[in-house]
This record gives structure tokens, C-alpha cells and sequence, in this order.
């Protein structure tokens, strides 16, 4: 079993079928938890943005017995040191990821971007989760397990795994 928790303030709207779509891809039941707050000592006021590493280990006492995996879902403005930013961090030791929608939605803002939206977030929480099952960085740009550097990237990927990535993800994930 995946658990999905909100970090902070996050539009449930935004995240329409995305349990479902995680179930599909990682063939697991997907469970929402309680929503966190943001931890405080996350928070860079210099960077106006917030440490993912931090938030992470908020996450670890989430991870009991039956819960496989624990993925956050933030809307603030990621970063780890030496990075400008970051779309999401996993720490596959510890079974958590985080991602944020704030730097995945679309300028225009208008309904049929909303589908955009949901793919991008689709893509980095399956993105995150494949490091919590042990999957690297992948050479394919098509294949989810690509490393984006920017929205062009996570665009032209999708959320779908190139062939090898899946068979490695069953093999290690059973
Ligand atoms: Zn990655
Ligand atoms: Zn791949």
C-alpha cells in the first residue's frame, strides 16, 4: 500500500485521479492520510523556499508496518542545496517522496490546462516513487525515470515507464 499525504494547503482538485493512476502504474492500493502542516524548519526565509530534505523527514514516522511507501504532495516552492529548485526529493532508505505542484502549473491558467497539470503531477509522483523502489535516473527522455531539469522535460517523458525501467520496478518491487 502507497499512502498520499498533503503537505500545507494543497486544491484536492488538482490531484483528480491521481490514486487511481498510481495504482495502475504501481499496481498497489493508494490510501490518503491526513493532511501535515508545512514543518516550519523547512522553510529557507532567505530562498523563499522550502528545504524538501526537511520536509522528507517529517514523513519518516508516517511509514508504519503496511504502509509500503508514504508520498507527500506539497505547493510551495522546493529546493535542495546547490539546486535552484527541485519538482520533488525521495529518500529511498526511508520509502518517502515528496513533490510540488507550484512549479507544474501552467502560465495561461485556463480549464484545459488542468489536464497538463494533472499529468505533470502524475508523472513527478511516479518519477519520486520509482526512486523509493529502487530506480535510478533513466537514459530514455520518453521513460518517467528521466531526470527533468525543467517543465519541457517532464512534458516530452510522461508519467509511463520505458519497458526496462518497468520490468526492473516489478522485479524490485515484487
Ligand atoms: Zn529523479
Ligand atoms: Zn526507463
Amino acid at each position: 500500500m502507497i499512502a498520499l499525504v498533503h503537505l500545507g494547503d494543497v486544491d484536492p482538485s488538482l490531484l483528480h485521479g491521481l490514486s487511481e493512476q498510481l495504482e495502475l502504474a504501481y499496481r498497489r492500493k493508494v490510501e490518503h492520510l491526513s493532511p501535515l502542516p508545512l514543518p516550519n524548519e523547512a522553510y529557507n526565509k532567505k530562498r523563499l523556499q522550502f528545504l524538501s530534505t526537511a520536509i522528507l523527514k517529517r514523513l519518516f514516522p508516517l511509514r508504519i508496518p503496511g504502509r509500503e511507501r508514504v508520498l507527500g504532495i506539497a505547493d510551495v516552492d522546493l529546493y535542495v542545496p546547490g539546486l535552484n529548485f527541485v519538482f520533488g526529493e525521495a529518500d529511498p532508505k526511508e520509502g518517502v517522496a515528496v513533490f510540488s505542484l507550484f512549479r507544474l502549473k501552467p502560465e495561461s491558467g485556463t480549464s484545459s490546462d488542468e489536464g497538463l497539470l494533472r499529468r505533470r503531477a502524475l508523472t513527478e509522483a511516479v518519477h519520486e516513487l520509482g526512486h523509493t523502489y529502487g530506480l535510478g535516473h533513466c537514459p530514455n527522455p520518453r521513460c518517467v525515470m528521466f531526470f527533468s531539469n525543467s517543465l519541457g522535460d517532464t512534458d516530452r517523458k510522461g508519467p509511463g515507464f520505458c519497458r526496462r525501467c518497468e520490468g526492473r520496478l516489478f522485479e524490485k518491487a515484487g
